[in-house]
């Protein structure tokens, strides 16, 4: 049975502030209990002497729901709000192995993310939550879409080294992207530890692609982790069923390890005509064990916004618990 629903605020929390933007959280407070908010890096400390991201926090709170941040922290997560303290800091992005140089994956071709080994990094994340969870009141912390790199740097050669008594291959091979798995766990599982000691729960989410699967049975297992989720974009190339094949894989490894399963409702790129899919969608994601139901306020590429939105909006009260609430 679905407890909960989310709704993506693809950021910026500051606009919570304006008085349209109350308008819309009013909408969202009526379907949700929860925002999960796309931030970056400048959003979530004051503009000058102005607390926008404290009072966007308030408002939030005010309408009484629950906001859970999600930062691009080193480009590591593909929250679209784009950080940026890793573009300035090229000393600590990744470097791909040499014979991996044409590889068509554009996730591997990216060059401006920062190696989750690299000390300079892991120093800069820590100090970054630590601000987050001292001065801010959220609830949540989120981590979007992590994907293990293949990564050769110094620092990475040197982790490997000490762990396996042997030098590195050098190449992107199996054993390279096991590492990555097993080093980005242990990041998202840094970040995760610090929440939990502040009272702040934590939520990842990912495709589950079967490349990836070791990634994200390490992922599943930590233990801070309170939420496990899944995006899965069936709109893109496969019926709208795959959401309850896809709802079945991610519930059995949340009930092997003792997590909540979210399930994130495709909400952008809808093309004209198939908005009615989103509630279906809602009704496979709930029908096959959903704990959280999250649609996305209306987004890019979607052809009708209003009634992609409208049509969000239904499905969350339908299979939510608000509907629930409602009728005692
Ligand atoms: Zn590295």
């Amino acid at each position: 049975m679905v407890k909960e629903t989310w709704v993506i605020q693809p950021g910026s929390l500051p606009l919570w502030v304006h008085p349209v933007f109350r308008r819309d959280i009013r909408e969202i407070a009526g379907c949700a209990d929860t925002i999960y908010e796309y931030a970056n890096e400048h959003e979530i400390h004051p503009y000058a002497d102005s607390e926008i991201f404290k009072d966007a926090v308030k408002i939030i709170h005010d309408h009484g729901l629950r906001v859970i941040v999600s930062v691009g922290t080193g480009g590591r997560f593909s929250a679209i709000n784009p950080s940026t303290w890793h573009f300035s800091h090229p000393e600590t992005w990744f470097r791909l192995p040499p014979d991996m140089a044409n590889t068509t994956d554009h996730y591997f071709r990216r060059r401006e993310v920062s190696c989750v080994n690299n000390p300079k990094f892991l120093k800069y994340t820590k100090q970054f939550y630590s601000d987050l969870f001292d001065n801010y009141d959220v609830d949540g912390v989120g981590f979007d879409e992590p994907r293990e790199i293949p990564c050769v740097c110094k620092y990475c050669q040197r982790k490997f080294e000490e762990l396996n008594h042997r030098k590195m291959s050098g190449r992107g091979d199996e054993e390279n992207l096991r590492f990555q798995a097993e080093s980005l766990a242990e990041y998202v599982a840094m970040i995760s530890d610090m929440a939990k000691q502040k009272g702040v729960f934590s939520a990842s989410v990912t495709y589950l692609q079967p490349k990836e699967a070791y990634f994200h049975k390490l992922l599943a297992e930590i233990r801070s982790l309170d939420y496990f989720g899944i995006d899965p974009y069936w709109m893109f190339n496969k019926p709208v069923t795959f959401v309850a094949e896809m709802t079945k894989e991610a519930r059995e490894i949340c009930d092997k390890n003792n997590k909540l399963l979210w399930v994130v409702i495709q909400n952008f790129h809808v093309p004209s005509g198939r908005e009615v899919e989103i509630y279906e969608a809602g009704r496979l994601a709930a029908e096959n064990g959903a704990d959280v139901l999250c649609g996305f306020t209306y987004w890019r590429g979607t052809q009708n916004p209003e009634l992609t939105w409208n049509t969000t909006h239904k499905m969350l009260i339908d299979f939510g618990p608000k509907r629930r609430s409602r009728k005692k």
